[in-house]
């Protein structure tokens, strides 16, 4: 078995390593540190939890070790799609450069530009950054992308999704010809392998196996859920996570709880705190501040639950996390084997459950094509009865009226955003034609009644009074055409 020894490391970087507490190294370190160190090109295709971080970081720390940072001019790039993820490459590299004299800047969104000029002015050893802030910095003059030797792109699959390859390309064209690159990604969709093709030369290929159908210490399974009525399906859901939650007990130290959309992130996790469970949400929209301090109390364990959107959490490192939940099923299979990648990790044991309403059945099925496997049905947990509705307007458990009376159901508006435009307009039309009093102008003529129409038909009547609030578990219906599966714009 290889050992790190047997890399070609820094005695500083083996010692950093040593008291990280890494014993050997992983498939993509051994596959992909030696001809880094030789100075090559290489094309790494893995995902997170496979170590790759630092099966690009030592190598650079390692050359990187002789000569000395020049003004403006950091002498390695690191590119990562998230402020997150950026984060965390910052905070390997401070790991294993713990006993080198090497600097870095970190150029990330939701951070003062006047900080990290001062850094770049002084010149650093290793820049990480988002593209998008990367390019600000650079247009603004302040930085000098031509004396970098080491070019990193960490989850370029995830550049792409993101809208980031021409950035990539633009910063390839900034840095010099003779650079060395490092590229990672856990796909080869065409467009990745086109930018490989451009961009580096001669690379040594390493691909390592995928998580999921690898990581045989990661627990699957999956409730085919089924509401008692379409409307409440949001609701019960809700209702099937905590039971599944509760029926872990303990073993559930903790869990990233993945949704859709960025409403439903806040929504479960709202959901949740008000039943008394610890959570917090993590999504693009949040604030860069507000971001960091979850994802620090959901590592130091003050949080429990982190709510979470794909973008958000892609490729974060949290080592302890014993659960994962995933609230919907993800629509791309590729995300299905990064949410659960979330635990497991460095070969603990981990727990993966979701809940798949007969809507997403599809989706399952295309899941269990990628990981080559089905996964396990877990029984639906019984569920508390539905309240009554011929009682007076009972409050149901989670403090909502049961037929969430003025608002339109979610499911209802979804719908109606699947129906072509065209269909659409026509029940518009048609509704105005032969809907109630309110939506109708007047003089049109009323289907049935040929042209005479009673005068009490075209009254206008007084607008009813509205409901009272419903508090905290409310489920706006996203505006019409709204499509936020997914933010973009973490950068
Ligand atoms: P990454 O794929 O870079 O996100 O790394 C996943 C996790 O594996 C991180 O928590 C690393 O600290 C850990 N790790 C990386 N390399 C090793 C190794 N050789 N032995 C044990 N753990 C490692």
């Amino acid at each position: 078995m290889t050992k790190f020894s047997d890399l070609g490391l820094h005695p500083k970087v083996l010692s950093a390593v040593s008291d990280a507490g890494y014993e050997t190294p992983t498939p993509i370190q051994a596959g992909a540190i030696p001809p880094a160190l030789q100075g090559r090109d290489v094309l790494g295709i893995a995902q997170t939890g496979t170590g790759k971080t630092a099966s690009f970081t030592l190598p650079m720390i390692t050359m990187l070790a002789r000569g000395r940072a020049r003004a403006r001019m950091p002498r390695s790039l690191v590119l990562a799609p998230t402020r997150e993820l950026a984060a965390q490459v910052a905070e390997n590299f401070d790991i294993y450069a713990k006993n080198t004299k090497l600097t870095k800047a970190l150029l990330i969104g939701g951070v003062s530009f006047k900080e990290q000029d001062a850094l770049i002015d002084k010149g650093v050893d290793v820049l990480i950054a988002t593209p998008g802030r990367l390019l600000d910095h650079f247009e603004r003059g302040k930085l000098l992308l031509t004396g970098v030797q080491i070019m990193v792109v960490d989850e370029a699959d995830r550049m792409l999704d993101m809208g980031f390859i021409p950035d990539i390309e633009k910063i390839f064209q900034l840095t010099p010809f003779t650079r060395q690159t490092l590229f990672f990604s856990a796909t080869m969709a065409p467009e990745i392998e086109r930018i490989t093709n451009t961009f580096l030369s001669n690379p040594e290929k390493i691909e390592v196996a995928r998580a999921a159908t690898t990581s045989e210490n990661i627990k699957q399974g999956v409730v085919l859920f089924k509401s008692s009525r379409k409307d409440r399906q949001a609701k019960e859901k809700r209702m099937v996570l905590r039971s599944l939650i509760d029926s872990e007990g303990e073993a559930c130290t903790n869990a990233i709880i993945f949704c859709n959309r960025k409403t439903e992130v806040d929504i479960v996790a709202k959901s949740l705190n008000k039943h008394g469970y610890n959570a917090a949400a993590i999504h693009g929209d949040l604030d860069q501040a507000h971001r960091m301090r979850t994802l620090d109390g959901f590592r130091d364990g003050s949080i429990r639950f982190l709510c979470a959107s794909d973008v958000a959490a892609r490729g974060l490192d949290i080592p302890n996390v014993s659960h994962v939940f995933n609230y919907d099923v993800p629509t791309h299979s590729e995300d299905y084997v990064h949410r659960i990648g979330r635990t497991g990790r460095a070969g603990r044991k981990g727990t993966a459950m979701m809940i798949c309403v007969p809507a997403d059945e599809k989706y399952l099925a295309q899941i269990e094509d990628l990981v080559k496997q089905e996964i396990p049905r877990i029984e639906t947990p019984e569920l508390p009865e539905a309240p009554s509705r011929s009682r007076r307007k009972p409050r149901d458990e989670d403090g909502e009226k049961p037929a969430n009376k003025g608002r339109k159901p979610r499911e209802k508006s979804e719908e109606a955003a699947e129906k072509p435009a065209e269909e659409k307009r026509e029940n518009r039309s048609r509704s105005r034609r032969g809907g109630r009093g309110n939506g109708r102008s007047q003089g049109e003529p009323v289907v049935g009644l040929g042209d005479h129409v009673p005068a009490f038909l075209l009254r206008s009547f007084k607008a009813p009074k509205p409901e009272p609030k419903v508090e905290a578990e409310s489920e706006p219906a996203p505006a019409e055409g709204a499509a936020e599966t997914e933010e973009n714009g973490s950068n």
